[in-house]
């Protein structure tokens, strides 16, 4: 991250030079007239000029601050600070006056007595620990829990050691609340702050340790020293003397620093009217790490506290945040307060929200909440849509989960640099202005994605919001969670929006990534910033969604799993958990005594999954497990074991959810009995579980011949997870690509979109290896083979508008595959719509390519230079942020030198092209020969600048390496990301998508070395 250093006005000249904690160092002025005051409070109290700077601290006006400070504790608390121990006042130090909560009145000549008494032992004893090895140790805070003697504590920003060593803040203080006020200056991109927090004591101790990043400490109270520890993001308060159990005390921050400009923390964000004025706004992001970006704060999930905001503006902005809005107080300076209701729940940190910014609302009610989405004036239009879903979908959630969403309102607000796809922050929802808006003529698919992100968020205000995960580890207990939670509920609530085909797809991708040695558990240790940022992969999301889908179908009805969900829910309300708390809820409501935790430990404690073979002799049947590694030798050889719900069908009913029957399989293998007449099994019914099946060679023959006769004796879902198995075991090594091909050879009678979509997604990975590998003959042959068995079904797409989602993919995925191949017809065609929309538009007509297919046709365009430069102008201007998205796609996908270097160069510069648009500019340009080169050289040219944007580990980051890397086949390319990944240290080599890289590249070449010959002998 790029630390801001801001201007230095208004500080003290005592402040920490080159210090983020730049600090006044007492609110009372200790040093008002030193330029020598000790930032580390202990050096007050052992050396001798210290006693001055004591004395001085003892004026009457100080006292007045104490007292004032110790009554506003009170007040925000509503109680007095009666725990106090005579015992624990005998024990402190003369810096019991600054510490405010602590010590409301003055001390009684006794104490005093006491004091001085207590001090001269204190500086004999420091005498001669001073000369001990472990002298340091009296620096360092302390909690109940003793530290380790061997801890090592790091540096802090002022060159004095930093009394905590650990990633993890100390449990000893807990925040109850926060108040904070925030004044954003949009002219100059700077932000201030002060920030309250109201703390209780759990463990006693000497100092307050949180987080705090960028922000410049202009002045704090309840203090005798303040340090910072910059790589942890650090702070830590130190307090004259410790604060008891139990106690409850209070910190007051005030602090300046810049609007970020990338896209965490309180970060600055613009865009351009329909005049042609940039307008600027500010929002923030903060999962996970990054509200302490914008407000001193325990920044760990499990810190829930209440939030009280303010934020003051000029009077042509508006404000939101997480709550409504309680009044509006026009100062004396002419800027306008924004006071914000306190949080009616206790929330984590990284959900807190708040957006400064010209957006206008469309609003509705829903029960007792008011929903409304924002966008910036000129997009209020493609609102409506959004409105009614997140309508429907908060009606369906109350119901669900029976309880009510607990907050008055619910905004849904489209930022113009945005990210992630969305963001969950309680009562404000952040999206991309293509995950929220929607056109009026905008096609179902279209509408599917802004439903399913909308579907998504809003199932994290129960999951994640007020049942949160206690640390990063358990990630996917949000994420798995709300993904799942996002089909199952378009599926009930949307049943036309058939988002049952993208699941299914997700699912098959979730695998491919967990079919690597470099994948990780569900459930996985996390203790670097960086590895909290990689848990948001295809593991937290998918594979969670994955497993609670397999979970869901071998319980006994909805119902339970529901009852489970509800039970979880009640007992975590606003609280924390973690994985065991979920298993547990969910098998006290088992009915039929399914022990849910040792089933799901099984698949959420250990990394992978199984492949279940199947072998038959007779009407026995064997199954058994192991471990499906891709990557695997001695070294990575694992003895795991899932408790597998295997699924089955047979030949005799196959298709119905009757038909289907379970057999458990805990242990390395088990046996079934069959009657000898089944011609074929099918396992895993419908693909509900996470698991790859293979049925040996006589299995695969019985169930190709059986699709070869009459494709429709499986589910469409049946049908693609045989199609993604047998790819995945040839991948593997157990099956021969010949016996892919002859799998594949039903295809010609194939019409649903499932099996056709993944079939053509397989093909068209190997067509791209080949292609890289500039295995011309190969490529051709291949672009043959798929026009042969996909052409028929080609032709008969239609190129007018379809209502029909499930039609709509189908179509997108052929027609994509058709023109990618230069098949004449589709490019004619695309060629064609693509001048007759730019007629259109030059004279004024609105005419439209069906949304679907405008991807195909701007990519086609794209691959003529006047075109090109058609489409360029086309983007500059276009409005509609769904269809300029594909316009830029197009755009990435020329095979234009010169124009491809020009618009990598402009997503990283971010003016035409925005920076967020990067990393899908970057995946498209690979999928070109071209264009695949030259990010390679991009990325290793601008990584820099790319870890300033994005995260080091950040999804982005993931998507941007895996683009560049997953189509290298050859040792020369794996030297170079090796040594390239290797050189960055700090910058990047411990990720793990750089594993990942490594094992996907070695596996390619595996692929190869394995399968060339078998390709040019069978294609
Ligand atoms: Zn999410």
């Amino acid at each position: 991250m790029n630390p801001f250093y801001v201007k230095r006005a208004n500080l003290p000249r005592n402040m920490i030079e080159n210090s983020m904690f730049e600090e006044e160092p007492d609110v009372v002025d200790l040093a008002k007239d030193s330029t020598a005051f000790p930032v580390y409070p202990y050096e007050v109290v052992y050396e001798p000029r210290s006693s001055r700077l004591l004395v001085r601290g003892l004026g009457e006006n100080d006292m007045d601050e104490d007292e004032e400070d110790c009554e506003s504790s009170a007040r925000l608390l509503g109680m007095s600070f009666m725990n106090r121990s005579s015992a624990h006042r005998s024990n402190s130090s003369p810096y019991t006056r600054q510490a405010p909560p602590r010590s409301c009145s003055r001390p009684s000549a006794r104490t005093m007595v006491v004091c001085v008494l207590f001090l001269v032992i204190v500086a004999s004893m420091t005498m001669v620990l001073y000369f001990l090895p472990g002298y340091f140790l009296l620096f360092v805070c302390h909690t109940n829990k003793t530290t380790p003697i061997e801890t090592v504590y790091p540096i802090s920003t002022n060159g004095k050691l930093f009394p905590w060593a650990q990633f993890r803040l100390p449990q000893s203080i807990h925040p109850l609340s926060y108040d904070l006020t925030l004044t954003p200056n949009l002219d100059d991109m700077t932000f201030t702050g002060r920030t309250v927090i109201n703390m209780s004591v759990h463990h006693n101790t000497n100092c307050i340790v949180l987080h705090g990043a960028n922000l410049n400490i202009t002045k704090a109270t309840f203090k005798v020293g303040l340090e910072g520890y910059k790589p942890r993001q650090q702070i830590a308060v130190k307090v004259s003397d410790d604060l008891k159990t139990g106690q409850y005390c209070v910190l007051t921050l005030h602090y300046s620093a810049n609007l970020s400009h990338t896209y965490d923390g309180f970060y600055n964000s613009s865009y351009t009217d329909k005049d042609g004025k940039k307008r600027v706004l500010a929002a923030t992001q903060f999962e996970p790490l990054s509200a302490r970006k914008a407000f001193p704060c325990f920044d760990e999930p499990a810190f829930k506290a209440t939030f009280q905001i303010q934020i003051i503006r000029k009077p042509n902005y508006m404000t939101l945040s997480n709550m409504p809005k309680a009044k509006s107080t026009t100062l004396t300076s002419g800027l306008v307060q924004d006071e914000f209701e306190k949080t009616s729940v206790k929330m984590s940190t990284y959900l807190v929200a708040f957006i400064v910014a010209d957006f206008t609302p469309i609003s509705k009610n829903v029960s007792k909440t008011l929903v409304s989405v924002y966008s910036v004036p000129e997009k209020k239009e493609h609102t409506d849509y959004a409105l009614s879903t997140a309508s429907k979908l908060l009606e369906f959630y109350n119901n669900f989960f029976e309880i009510d969403y607990p907050l008055k309102k619910l905004d849904l607000v489209a930022i113009p640099d945005f990210l992630a796809g969305a963001m969950e922050n309680w009562g404000l929802i952040t999206f991309r202005e293509t995950s929220l808006l929607v056109g009026k003529q905008s096609s179902p698919l279209e509408k599917q994605v802004v439903a399913s992100v909308i579907a998504h968020e809003l199932a994290h205000q129960w999951f994640g919001n007020l049942v949160t995960m206690s640390w990063w580890n358990d990630l996917w207990l949000n994420e798995g969670f709300a993904t799942y939670m996002q089909y199952m509920s378009l599926q009930t609530v949307f049943p036309k929006l058939d988002i049952g085909n993208l699941f299914l797809a997700v699912r098959f991708r979730a695998l491919d990534k967990d079919a690597l040695n470099s994948s990780h558990a569900v459930s996985t240790e996390v203790n670097t910033p960086e590895q909290v940022e990689e848990m948001f992969d295809s593991v937290s999301y998918e594979k969670g969604a994955s497993i609670l889908l397999m979970l869901n179908a071998c319980l006994l009805g909805e119902q339970q799993f529901r009852k489970g969900i509800i039970q979880y829910l009640d007992q975590f309300n606003e609280s924390n958990t973690d994985t065991d708390g979920l298993w547990n809820s969910l098998t006290q409501v088992s009915t039929q005594h399914l022990n849910v935790s040792e089933m799901m430990n099984s698949w959420t404690s250990q990394k992978g999954f199984p492949l279940v073979t199947v072998s038959r002799k007779g009407d026995q049947v064997t199954l058994t497990q192991e471990h499906f590694l891709l990557t695997s030798d001695n070294t990575t050889h694992t003895s795991s074991l899932w408790n597998i719900p295997v699924t089955y069908v047979n030949d005799s009913c196959s298709l119905a959810p009757e038909c289907r029957q379970v057999f458990t399989l805990k242990t390395k293998s088990g046996t079934l009995k069959l009657p000898e007449s089944v011609k074929w099994l099918k396992l895993n019914y419908r693909n509900t579980g996470f698991y790859i099946v293979h049925y040996g060679d006589e299995g695969w023959d019985a169930l190709t011949a059986a699709l070869h006769s009459n494709v429709s004796v499986l589910t469409h879902e049946d049908r693609a997870s045989l199609i993604h198995n047998i790819f995945a075991l040839s991948r593997l090594g157990r099956v021969s690509f010949h016996q892919v091909l002859s799998l594949l050879n039903y295809m010609s009678n194939e019409t649903e979109t499932s099996p056709v979509t993944e079939a053509l997604l397989q093909l068209s990975n190997i067509y791209r290896l080949l292609d890289k590998r500039q295995e011309h003959g190969l490529v051709s042959r291949m672009k043959d083979y798929i026009l042969d068995h996909f052409r028929s079904l080609m032709d008969k797409q239609t190129w007018e508008e379809e209502e029909s989602v499930s039609k709509q993919e189908l179509r997108s995925a052929l027609l994509e595959m058709a023109c990618s191949l230069n098949e004449e017809n589709c490019t004619q065609k695309a060629k064609a719509l693509f001048k007759d929309l730019y007629m259109c538009s030059s004279c004024m007509y609105t005419c439209r390519i069906p949304g679907d297919l405008q991807r195909v046709v701007f990519t086609v365009a794209a691959q003529s230079d006047e075109d090109w430069d058609t489409l360029l102008h086309m983007y500059a201007h276009a409005t509609y942020d769904a269809e300029k998205r594909k316009m830029l796609q197009g755009l990435a996908s020329t095979q234009n030198a010169r124009r491809l270097v020009w618009i990598l160069k402009a997503g990283l510069n971010g003016d035409l092209i925005q920076t967020q648009e990067l990393p899908l500019v970057i995946s498209r340009v690979c999928n070109g020969f071209t264009g695949y080169l030259f990010v390679w050289d991009f990325i290793q040219e601008n990584w820099d600048q790319l870890i300033e944007k994005f995260p080091v580990g950040s999804f982005a980051i993931q998507t941007i390496i895996k683009s560049a890397t997953s189509q290298f086949s050859t040792q020369a390319h794996l030297d170079q990301v090796q040594g390239f990944f290797s050189g960055l240290k700090e910058r990047g080599s411990q990720m793990r998508s750089v594993q990942e890289a490594l094992e996907t590249i070695r596996l390619n070449r595996r692929w190869m070395d394995q399968n060339l010959s078998t390709l040019r002998k069978w294609l």
